[in-house]
């Protein structure tokens, strides 16, 4: 039974690193209901963790969840004491944790929720938005490059690109302050239209400066071309 729960953790762990950059360490945020479930099931959390999700784990919790376990007495306290020993975030509410909080995580993909259940540790299968997520990004990714590539000069011929680009900047005067602040923040539709060659070769080689990842790197040999 312990394998088979392992296995099935290892398939989770994988379908989160593969989709979501999960690497180790794997920072799990705890919260007192959790220690108080370790502490009466006797799970040594620090000691079982990494062996169930495959691989290191940094544990931490946050300042409103020891605060709770303090308010709640003499009963949670063996749980405070668990907590205290994790690392300890702040977060934007120091008084109460976020009762909703799973119900929030399980609305935002590629967080994986983990619950001690008949006193063993168990990694909640990926939520349905997590799934919906990374069939999206699957669609996506078979919109190949050099489509997006085509659109823009399909629009460059059509001299849509510059009269979007026009628009654009009679928006900025009117708005900014300062112009060249809002020049990075900018769509490159913008910069297609409106800035002579030259400039735009130099904003092109900062920006391929600035990109580390290596997906990036065969946009960027489209646009060079
Ligand atoms: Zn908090």
């Amino acid at each position: 039974m312990g394998v088979t729960r392992q296995k099935h953790a290892k398939k989770i762990m994988g379908f989160y690193k593969h989709n979501f950059q999960f690497r180790e360490p794997f920072q799990v945020l705890l919260d007192g209901t959790f220690c108080q479930a370790a502490l009466r099931n006797k799970i040594q959390i620090r000691e079982q963790l990494p062996g169930y999700l495959g691989g290191a784990t940094q544990l931490c919790t946050t300042r409103c969840v020891i605060k709770e376990l303090e308010s709640l007495g003499k009963a949670l306290y063996g749980a405070k004491l668990i907590a205290q020993r994790f690392q300890v975030r702040s977060c934007s509410h120091h008084k109460n944790p976020d009762q909703e909080l799973s119900k929030k995580v399980k609305r935002k993909p590629g967080i994986p929720l983990l619950f001690i259940i008949q006193n063993t540790m168990v990694l909640d299968k990926p939520s349905p938005k997590s799934l919906a997520f990374v069939q999206k990004l699957q669609t996506n990714q078979l919109v190949p490059e050099y489509q997006k590539q085509s659109i823009v000069e399909l629009k460059e011929k059509e001299g849509l690109v510059k009269q979007e680009g026009e628009k654009r900047r009679k928006r900025k005067r009117a708005g900014g302050p300062n112009p060249l602040s809002c020049l990075k923040k900018k769509k490159k539709k913008t910069q297609e239209g409106q800035e002579p060659s030259a400039e735009k070769k130099k904003r092109r080689k900062r920006k391929r400066n600035r990109v580390k990842a290596e997906a990036m790197q065969s946009v960027q040999k489209n646009e060079g071309e």
